[in-house]
């Protein structure tokens, strides 16, 4: 086992794209870290600069404390899990585990129980026999992992290893991922672009947004207590609210704003209000989760444009109504992180189910909102859930 560390890496590919800035990134022995982002944020070339497959333009990648910037794939001692499997279709699900054993040079008995312990770990006793051609995709993805826990590396890399498996069975394999991790205590690097694998999987998550490591944390505390409007819109499912809104005047503890029908006051830390004025452009957010109908006073007014039924709860989808969101200049480049301004989604109870079209008022509670300058940094964390009535 062994930890990994990134201290101030860049990577830029010849022709101009910058894949990673300055990432400083430490992985403790034993962890299991998420590195999450949308697609072309630098996830894979993070994770091949480990794996010794890119290198970095500058900085240090070190694996237990040493740079391994000049070492070869095979010298670091890593395993990485692809998407796509990469099984060598030639050979039966037990020639792909013995390979990386025999290229090794171990004893045939040796080979012989390190194949069967890895075949038991990951349930494959029944398929040794099989060609890869003759396996289900999760049973493909089960051998990968299998091939990569018999070499017995100090650090696993995963790059998206689930996206090729039906919603169902990336659940499955994800359980089956996460307690294999437990078993065997291996530092890991697992990267995805799909939030909920990163929340539920990682025991801390990396969120990276154009090349750039925005913050890692705990799952919950991402999902709590985001450094910014990436971070906040990113993850959740859906993600964060996202308002744009102006200080309508200063009070004690915090600032007064008008978000929905009537002005609501909402504090604000002692150091951050120093810099507010009023008439300053924020942006205020808010958990579906943390709306609920309301009456008219403190609430936002929003036409329902759709509704997705989940069963026991629904999605509403609907369109602020009454607020001039034009009043407000944007500089966070809203278009850049997915906020189509004036757009809400709350969470309702399957009993709350209002028609297509209706109006409603949806309550928002000073408590549960959050506030970031008008370039993306929290002001202010919010309540991210239901606090009662
Ligand atoms: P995805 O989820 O779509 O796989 P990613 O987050 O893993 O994306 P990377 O594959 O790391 O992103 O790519 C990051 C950026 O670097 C992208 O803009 C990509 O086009 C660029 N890039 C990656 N590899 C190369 C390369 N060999 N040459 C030039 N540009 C590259």
């Amino acid at each position: 086992m062994a930890e990994v560390e990134f201290r101030s890496i860049e990577k830029g590919f010849p022709g101009g794209a910058r894949a990673v800035c300055d990432l400083t990134l430490h992985v403790p022995d034993g962890e299991l870290l998420v590195v999450v982002g949308p697609s072309g944020c630098g996830k894979s070339t993070v994770l091949r600069m480990a794996a010794g497959l890119e290198a970095p333009t500058a900085g240090e990648v070190l694996i237990d404390r040493r740079v391994v910037n000049s070492w070869s794939p095979q010298r670091r001692n890593v395993a990485m899990v692809f998407q796509d499997y990469a099984l060598y279709p030639h050979m039966s699900v037990r020639g792909n585990l013995e390979f990386p054993l025999r290229m090794r040079k171990l004893p045939k008995a040796e080979v012989r129980a390190k194949v069967a312990e890895t075949a038991g770990l990951l349930a494959l006793e029944d398929l040794l026999e099989r060609m890869p051609g003759a396996l289900s995709g999760g049973q493909r993805q089960r051998v990968a992992m299998g091939r990569a826990v018999v070499r017995d590396p100090s650090v696993f890399l995963m790059d998206e290893p689930l996206s090729n498996l039906d919603a169902k069975l990336r659940v499955q394999i994800r359980a089956e991922i996460a307690a294999l991790h437990r078993r065997l205590g291996t530092t890991t690097l697992y990267v995805t672009h799909d939030q909920v694998e990163a929340m539920t999987l990682g025991s801390r998550v990396a969120v990276l947004s154009a090349g750039r490591l925005q913050q890692v944390a705990a799952p919950a505390d991402l999902y709590a207590r985001p450094a910014n409007l990436f971070v906040a819109s990113f993850i959740g499912n859906p993600g964060m609210n996202i308002l744009p809104v102006r200080v309508v005047a200063l009070v004690p503890h915090g600032v007064r704003l008008r978000i929905g029908e009537r002005p609501i006051d909402v504090g604000v830390p002692e150091a951050a209000r120093a810099d507010l004025r009023v008439d300053a452009p924020l942006w205020a957010g808010v958990r579906p989760e943390a709306l609920s109908l309301g009456p008219a006073e403190g609430s936002l007014r929003v036409r329902v444009e759709a509704i997705e039924s989940l069963g026991h709860e629904h999605l509403v989808y609907g369109r602020v109504v009454g607020v001039p969101v034009s009043a407000v200049p944007i500089d966070a480049g809203a278009g850049d992180i997915g906020i189509e301004l004036g757009r809400v989604v709350a969470r309702l109870p399957s009993t709350e189910r209002p028609p297509t079209g209706a109006e409603l008022f949806l309550k928002l509670r000073p408590e549960s909102v959050y506030l970031f300058t008008p370039s993306g940094e929290c002001l202010r964390h919010g309540h991210p859930g239901s606090i009662g009535p």
